[in-house]
This record gives structure tokens, sequence and C-alpha cells, in this order.
């Protein structure tokens, strides 16, 4: 069976201070969701909890009580409406979630890499493309060290532009010690975690740079690894990238059913 372009497992809210868009409600989320068929649809919102002392400026409005303005979400019968967040990782065991949160939501989105966080998530010593690759594998292999809900929790856009915006992304993941990166990948698949596939990323010219792009998923595929799709859409028409980018994405993968990240 193909890989079901069926769900969308990470994407934001009016909530969140990058969108801020009234456009983008939790019902017209929904209502995209159930255009395209969807079954599963998740709303994660940009999220530092104010249990966890340290936030930047930015993040300290997106605590818990924020995020929870969206509840109780929309329902739907066809479409399962999943509460989530997209919380924030420092590096070490500095995550931007308190575990006595961890039940208040259905999905956890890490990013390892929002890197244009310079002094916050990134060291802005860290400031070429091979030090950028060691910083992100260190990211990751930190996060696999920490004890999380696994099975409620994906890996944020494996690739993407913020990893490095003032050098060459591309460059980053050509660079990613391939054995270290495998070992990591086997440890994700065995706690259960899943991998996104960030069709944000994807856009706009993703085919131009297809081998950079898909190395890291295809060494997460041979891993054993799991994935589920996310548009990261911040305003409805990005909604869109689903449906527009995941079937070319998941058949250059050869992605197939047996590789989706199931939430139980
Ligand atoms: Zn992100
Ligand atoms: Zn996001």
């Amino acid at each position: 069976m193909p890989f079901p372009i069926d769900h969308d497992m990470h994407c934001h809210s009016c909530l969140s201070s990058c969108s801020s868009d009234p456009a983008q409600s939790a019902q017209a989320i929904l209502d995209h969701a159930k255009a395209h068929g969807y079954t599963l649809q998740c709303i994660t919102d940009h999220l530092w909890d104010n249990l966890v002392p340290g936030a930047s400026g930015w993040y300290a409005p997106q605590d818990v009580e924020h995020v929870k303005k969206n509840l109780p979400l929309p329902k739907d019968d066809q479409v399962r409406m999943v509460f989530g967040c997209e919380t924030e990782f420092l590096g070490g065991s500095r995550l931007g979630l308190d575990p006595r949160h961890y039940d208040d939501f259905d999905f956890i989105v890490i990013p390892p890499n929002h890197f244009h966080m310079k002094n916050f998530v990134r060291p802005d010593t860290y400031d070429t493309e091979e030090k950028i690759a060691d910083l992100f594998v260190r990211r990751l292999e930190e996060i696999s060290n920490l004890d999380l809900p696994w099975r409620k929790v994906g890996i944020a856009h494996m690739v993407c532009g913020l990893i490095f915006k003032e050098g060459d992304q591309y460059r980053v993941y050509e660079l990613i010690d391939e054995a270290r990166f495998r070992a990591v990948m086997r440890k994700f698949a065995r706690l259960g975690a899943g991998i996104e596939i960030n069709l944000s990323s994807f856009w706009p010219d993703w085919k131009a740079h297809e081998d950079a792009m898909l190395r890291l998923y295809r060494l997460a595929k041979e891993e054993g690894c799991k994935f589920y799709l996310a548009s990261d859409a911040h305003h409805p028409r990005e909604l869109e990238l689903v449906p527009g980018l995941a079937p070319g994405v998941v058949e250059a993968l050869g992605l197939t059913e047996a590789d989706r990240f199931i939430l139980e």
C-alpha cells in the first residue's frame, strides 16, 4: 500500500507569534484537513513551558496556558484532531517542556535545528557548515538520551533552512557524519519516535537539491525509522504544502504504508 497523504502532524495556529494570522484558526485548519480527506490533523503551536526557566523574550508569552486557548479543539467524525506542541531544545538536557506537562499534549514535536536563534539555540561560535553539521548530530544524540514519552514524540524538520540561514544548508546535510547519524536514527526507531517530513522545507525547489535533501531521510529509512507528514503551516495557504509536495517526496523516498509513524 502507498504511504497515505492523509495527515498533517505539525502546523501552527494563530496562537503562534510567527503566525498571528486570524485566518489560521483551529476550525480553518480542520476544514482544510476535511476537504483533503485527512484522517488526522495535529496543531502544534510554539511552546516554552512556564515551568522551565530560561525562556527567550520571544518564547516567554507562548506558554502552556497560552497554547491551551485552542482547547477544546473542534471535533469531527472523519478527522482526528490532535492537540500537540512544538517545543524547543537547547542542547544537553534543556528541553522547553517540563515532564509535568507531558500529559497535557497528545503529540510533542521537538526541533533539533532552530539554529537561527543564535546564542539561544545555537552558540554563534558554530559558524561553518562543518561545525553546524557536528552540532546538529550532537543535538539529535542528546535528544535521544532524554526520558520522553517517545511514542508521541516527533523529531521536527530533519532538513530545514533554519539550520544555517547565512550558509549552505545543502552542504550541511552532505557533511553530517553517516555512522553517527545512522546510530541515532536506529535509536529513534527503537524508541518509537516519528521522523518528520516537513514540506515547508521542501518548498519551492527541493528537486534542484534532491540528493542533499533526501540523504538524511534515506539513511533514517534504512535504519527503520517511521515518518509522518507536516505542513508547518503558519497561514492557510501553507496547509496546501502537504497535498502539493508530499506525493513527490514520498515517491522519491520509496515510502510505503509500512513506513508511516502511527500515533496511538
Ligand atoms: Zn520548527
Ligand atoms: Zn513549526
